[in-house]
């Protein structure tokens, strides 16, 4: 038995063919070209999907199923994407019955945040737990929340918005609308702009330096001491802190697990970020709470879509 895991990230596709140990037999990736517009991104996920299943490892094989992380929303009872704002032209789409005609094998959607946490789950930092909350730290900020082995999806499918947890009634407007997001003060594109921000008040910065400064710029300058870069990374890893200690108050997870582009920063993120959840949970022992990174790095899309199809 072995199922093909496809990716949909507005950035690039990505799938391979994934036994039932976990064990990626042979793996591909295309850029999606987001801005083309739904049917050639469609057309190009087929293509990458025939391509694997055409391989001689998949022969090797019976592929029986496919799991599919998408970009959310999505409505998984009735196999569509909704709109995600980085797939553009996306509204309403059935993916579930497009790719089914299309691969003639059953399909099993997913969030692509929740699939994540599932391949952490069952092949990463969680294995051997049996909850645990998966975050990813990146553009944006998504979450997936394993309970008892299985992906709690909430009404609508909607549960794991971390990221859109208010950690600052006061704080920068996100894009969802409301104010004060997880994600629109710790994401790697909020730590980015709020660089920005402090450069436009005149602050002194080598930040000065950089053209267009990112998240992996501030972190650079940050452990170098530049006080511009210090603060706003500070502030992100606080606030990241307040909601990290926040879902472990109303869930007590076995494991935290923090992936995308920040977490990258290691030790200089987690450490500081223990310190801030120990010091806000009172009531409960924080450190019995390992807050751990993500071990599968770029290849977690693929393996959690595939996770989804072998737990169909
Ligand atoms: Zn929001």
């Amino acid at each position: 038995m072995a199922v093909l895991g496809i990716d949909i990230g507005g950035t690039k596709l990505a799938a391979g063919v994934v036994d039932a140990e976990g064990r990626m037999l042979a793996r591909d990736e295309v850029p999606t070209h987001a801005e083309e517009g739904l049917e050639p991104v469609l057309d190009r996920i087929v293509a990458l999907g025939r391509g694997l299943l055409s391989r001689p490892e998949a022969a090797a094989v019976a592929v029986r199923r496919i799991g599919v992380g998408c970009a959310g929303p999505v409505d998984l009872k009735a196999g569509l994407v909704l709109q995600p704002p980085n797939l553009p032209g996306w509204t309403r789409v059935p993916l579930t019955e497009r790719l089914e005609r299309a691969f003639g094998l059953p399909i099993v959607l997913e969030n692509d945040a929740n699939a994540a946490g599932l391949g952490e789950f069952r092949y990463g930092a969680g294995r051997g737990a049996r909850s645990i909350v998966y975050m990813t730290v990146s553009t944006g900020i998504g979450g997936g929340i394993i309970l008892d082995g299985r992906i709690w999806h909430g009404l609508k499918d909607a549960a794991g918005e971390i990221g859109h947890m208010t950690v600052d009634p006061d704080g920068p407007v996100c894009g969802c609308g409301n104010r004060g997001c997880l994600e629109a003060i710790a994401s790697g594109t909020s730590i980015a702009h709020r660089a920005k921000e402090a450069l436009a008040a005149g602050t002194p910065s080598e930040l000065q330096r950089v053209a267009h400064p990112t998240a992996a710029d501030v972190v650079r300058l940050a452990r170098e001491g530049d006080p511009v870069a210090s603060a706003v990374w500070d502030r992100a890893v606080r606030y990241l802190g307040i909601g990290v200690a926040a879902v472990i108050a109303i869930l007590a997870p076995e494991r935290i697990v923090i992936g995308g582009g920040v977490s990258r920063a290691g030790d200089f993120l987690f450490d500081p970020l223990r310190d801030h959840v120990r010091r806000r949970l009172k009531l409960m022992p924080a450190e019995a709470v390992p807050i751990l990174p993500a071990t599968l790095g770029p290849d977690v899309g693929i393996l959690g879509a595939a996770a989804v199809a072998l737990d169909a």
